[in-house]
């Protein structure tokens, strides 16, 4: 395995970090603790959870896993989404998670899914769910404060600037990196742990395998382990988060560090200047889209909408479920239904997807 440096925080973790979001229904906490002392084992040590992952199972998975690890861990978890909206709902969670986890410190705690712009600034307004989480580390249930984010890359390089996080989880891979790249350096520049999720793009990478086949250069390599590499491979990525559930899905993405070569910035351009036209289908979650007169979630909706592209209606039906258990969507939340059809995202669209034909599918199929 090999470690990197996070940011400034001293820590040194894993480059390939574990996604808890994965744990097959069927297993026991039992059954899928095991899962996260193998990789352990193998040398991973940040651990990555959160709150209604998994149907809420997974920081219980990891609290049980945590009582007996082979080797020392790091953890991250969540809080903040909007039905936390202050600092008193933001401590409430994090007491909440801290009992599950069984531990009297989580060390890279993140404010959940910021959006945007003026979504971060709702979070580090006075009394805002920011300063909740402050106050839990300035009492030493925190280590190190940091948020993830959906934004664009231009966004995130000012949220990076203002000092208040010291680290940053996105989503970064080789369908959506040219909308990301601006952020990662920007991250990395200014001292930040860059922890990147959804390396397959919640599955249209190895779903796409022939398509994408020009990122493998090793005999034997699997796509999903090429696309591992990619992140894991470039300088300003600390760790690379994938998605585990079972022992041989931890097994199969530790090799995808072995023999790592860093990424020159000739190769990310030779990669860059692949991706063709033909990926035009299908919504990269660039997020460039998100100026709706009405709130929709475009990014989020188009994403789901990936699914039914490559798999149809019953695996987007799925989607949709795993969204709103994790609280992705809420009810609350502006709809498909919701659409007035101005046409604004579809200007804005880098993939010039038809938007609203799109929501109005999901409208009446979900
Ligand atoms: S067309 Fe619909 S989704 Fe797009 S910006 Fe207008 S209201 Fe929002
Ligand atoms: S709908 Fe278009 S602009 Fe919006 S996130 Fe997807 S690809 Fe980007």
């Amino acid at each position: 395995m090999i470690y990197k440096e996070y940011g400034k925080t001293g820590k040194k973790v894993s480059a390939i970090g574990f996604g808890g979001m994965r744990f097959p229904d069927s297993y026991s906490i039992e059954e899928a603790a095991e899962v996260v002392r193998h990789a352990s084992r193998l040398g991973i040590n940040y651990f990555d959870t959160a709150p209604f992952y998994c149907h809420d199972r997974s920081e219980d998975i990891m609290g049980e896993a945590f009582k007996d690890m082979p080797n020392p861990f790091y953890v991250s978890t969540k809080s903040g989404l909007g039905n936390e909206p202050d600092a008193d709902a933001v401590r409430k969670r994090i007491e909440n998670s801290l009992r599950r986890l069984g531990l009297s410190k989580i060390t890279f705690h993140h404010m959940w899914c910021i959006m945007d712009l003026a979504h971060y600034r709702k979070v580090i307004a006075p009394g805002g769910p920011y300063w909740g989480a402050l106050k839990a580390k300035e009492e030493g249930l925190i280590e190190h404060l940091v948020f993830s984010t959906h934004a664009t890359g231009e966004e995130i390089a000012i949220m990076v600037k203002e000092g208040y996080f010291e680290g940053v989880t996105l989503g970064y891979n080789i369908a959506n990196f040219p909308y990301r790249q601006v952020g990662v350096q920007a991250a990395y520049e200014a001292g930040l742990g860059v922890v990147t999720m959804n390396p397959l793009g919640g599955g249209l990478i190895p779903q796409n395998e022939e398509y994408f086949s020009f990122i493998k250069d090793r005999e034997n390599e699997s796509i999903t382990q090429a696309a591992l590499r990619f992140n894991v491979s470039h300088e300003a990525i600390t760790v690379t988060l994938a998605g585990m559930g079972t022992i041989e899905e931890v097994e199969h993405n530790v090799k995808a560090t072995e023999n790592l070569e860093i990424l020159s910035e000739a190769k990310i351009l030779e990669i860059k200047s692949k991706l063709k036209n033909d990926m035009n289908q299908l919504c990269t979650t660039c997020q460039y889209c998100k100026k709706c007169p009405k709130d929709i979630d475009i990014p989020v909706f188009m994403e789901l909408y990936n699914m039914n592209v490559l798999k149809g209606l019953e695996a987007t039906q799925q989607k949709y479920a795993e969204l709103k258990d994790w609280n992705i969507i809420k009810a609350e939340d502006p709809m498909p239904k919701d659409c007035i059809a101005c046409g604004k995202c579809e200007k804005l669209c880098t993939q010039h997807l038809d938007i609203i034909a799109r929501l109005k599918w999901l409208e009446v199929n979900l």
